[in-house]
C-alpha cells in the first residue's frame, strides 16, 4: 500500500507555464501590460466568446458582471444554494440581495422550477453555477431569463473546456464568470475572468477593474497623453502580466487537463457502478463535463465524518462542497432560514468530494475506491 498522502486538488505546472512567467518578469510590463490583451484574445479564441475581460479572482468577475448590469440595492438575483459563497457573497457587494433557488437532486445543479418560482418584479439577474464542472440546463434557463427580461450569467468557475448541446462554456449565458485558483481548470495563482459577447457590458467592466478610468496607464503612453477621466467608483481589480503569461500557458493545455478529469471520473464511476453506498452525482446527456470536482453521495446509514476521518489516516484528502451558503453564520445573520432549499440541506449532508487533479495516476481511483468502498461496509 503506499504512503503517499493523495490532495483533494492540485495544480500542474509545466515547465513552459515556469518559462512564460520569468520572460514576463524581465520584460517592460509587470501589470497592464501586452500580456493581458494576449491572455484575453486567447480566451476568446478559446471559449468563442466575442470579449473577455481578465480581473485578479473569480469573486472579482462575479463583482465586474453584476457590475455590468448595473445591480443595486432593492434588485434581487437567483443564486444555487449549493454553491462557492462569492456567488452570493457578490451580488451582496452591490447591496442586491441573494435568493436562493434549491437544485436538482440527481445533479445538484440550479433546478429551474425553483427558479420559476422564486421570479419577483425584484429579480434583475439568475446566476447559473456549473456545479462541479457541468454545465446547467441553459436551454430551460435562457428561455426563463428572456420571458421575464432579466440577465442570465453563468458562474463558470468550475467549467472552463465544458459545453452543453456542443456549445462551449463562457458562450452559454449573456455574462461567463471565470476563476483561475489552483483547484481550478486552469491556474494563474488567483485570477479570474469574465466573458460576453455585449460590447457594451464589456467595455463597462474593463473601465470598472482600473478604478472606473477610462484609459489604462499603456493606452495614455501609447496615445502620449497624460490626462485620465474617471465616470465611475470603481476597484483596482486588475489581472498582472506575469500572471497572464502563466493563463496564456496554461489555457493552450486546457483540452488536455480536461481529457486527464475525464478520464479520471470515468475511472471513478466503473469503479463504483452497483455500489449501495456510494453513488456518483447524476451526469446530463447533453453536457460535457469539465469534472472540477468528483462528488460522491453516501448513503443515509453512513456516518460521512467518520469516513472523512479514516479516508484522511489513510492519505486520502476528501472535502465537502458546498454548505447551503445560507446556512453559514454570516447568512443566517441577515434573516436567511434553514429549510427554505430541502432538496440542497438533505443531499448536503450526504455529499463528499474526491481527490481528481490531472496529475492523480489513475490507478490511485482504484485504491481510493477500494478503501472507501471498505470503510462504508462497516457501517
Ligand atoms: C472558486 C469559485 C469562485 C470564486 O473564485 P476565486 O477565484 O476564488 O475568487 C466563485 N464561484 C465558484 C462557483 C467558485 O468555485
Amino acid at each position: 500500500m503506499s504512503t503517499r498522502r493523495i490532495p483533494i486538488a492540485r495544480q500542474s505546472i509545466s515547465q513552459a507555464d515556469i518559462d512564460s512567467v520569468v520572460e514576463t518578469l524581465r520584460s517592460d510590463w509587470l501589470t497592464t501590460g501586452p500580456k493581458v490583451d494576449q491572455f484575453e484574445k486567447s480566451f476568446c479564441e478559446f471559449t468563442g466568446a466575442k470579449y473577455a475581460v481578465a480581473v485578479m479572482n473569480g469573486t472579482a468577475a462575479l463583482h465586474c458582471a453584476y457590475h455590468a448590469i448595473d445591480l443595486k440595492p432593492g434588485d434581487e438575483v437567483i443564486v444555487p444554494a449549493i454553491t462557492f459563497a462569492a456567488t452570493a457573497n457578490a451580488v451582496l457587494y452591490n447591496g442586491a440581495k441573494p435568493v436562493f433557488a434549491d437544485v436538482d437532486a440527481s445533479t445538484l445543479l440550479i433546478n429551474p422550477d425553483s427558479v420559476q418560482a422564486l421570479l419577483s418584479p425584484r429579480t434583475k439577474a439568475i446566476t447559473a453555477v456549473d456545479y462541479a464542472g457541468q454545465p446547467c440546463d441553459y436551454g430551460r434557463l435562457q428561455s426563463v431569463a428572456q420571458l421575464k427580461g432579466i440577465t442570465l450569467i453563468a458562474d463558470a468557475c468550475h467549467a472552463l473546456g465544458g459545453s452543453y448541446n456542443k456549445a462551449p462554456v463562457g458562450t452559454l449565458a449573456k455574462l461567463s464568470t471565470f476563476s483561475f485558483h489552483p483547484v481550478k481548470p486552469i491556474t494563474t495563482g488567483e485570477g479570474g475572468m469574465i466573458t460576453t459577447d455585449d460590447q457594451a457590458l464589456a467595455s463597462k467592466m474593463k473601465i470598472f477593474r482600473n478604478h472606473g478610468i477610462t484609459t489604462d496607464h499603456r493606452q495614455r503612453e501609447v496615445n502620449g497623453t497624460w490626462e485620465y477621466d474617471m465616470v465611475t467608483l470603481g476597484y483596482n481589480l486588475r489581472l498582472p502580466d506575469i500572471l497572464c503569461a502563466l493563463g496564456i500557458e496554461q489555457l493552450k493545455r486546457t483540452r488536455d487537463l480536461m481529457a486527464k478529469r475525464v478520464l479520471l471520473a470515468k475511472r471513478y464511476h466503473e469503479c463504483l457502478a452497483g455500489s449501495s453506498t456510494v453513488t456518483p452525482l447524476g451526469v446530463n446527456q447533453n453536457a460535457d463535463h469539465a469534472y472540477h470536482l468528483l462528488i460522491v453521495k453516501l448513503a443515509h446509514h453512513i456516518d460521512r465524518q467518520d469516513v472523512f476521518g479514516k479516508l484522511r489516516a489513510l492519505g486520502i484528502g476528501a472535502g465537502v462542497h458546498y454548505k447551503p451558503v445560507y446556512l453559514h453564520s454570516y447568512y443566517q445573520s441577515l434573516g436567511y432560514k434553514q429549510g427554505q432549499c430541502p432538496v440542497a440541506e438533505e443531499n448536503y449532508s450526504r455529499i463528499m468530494s474526491l481527490p481528481i487533479f490531472p496529475d492523480l495516476p489513475i490507478g490511485e481511483v482504484d485504491r481510493i475506491c477500494d478503501q472507501l468502498l471498505e470503510i462504508c461496509r462497516s457501517y
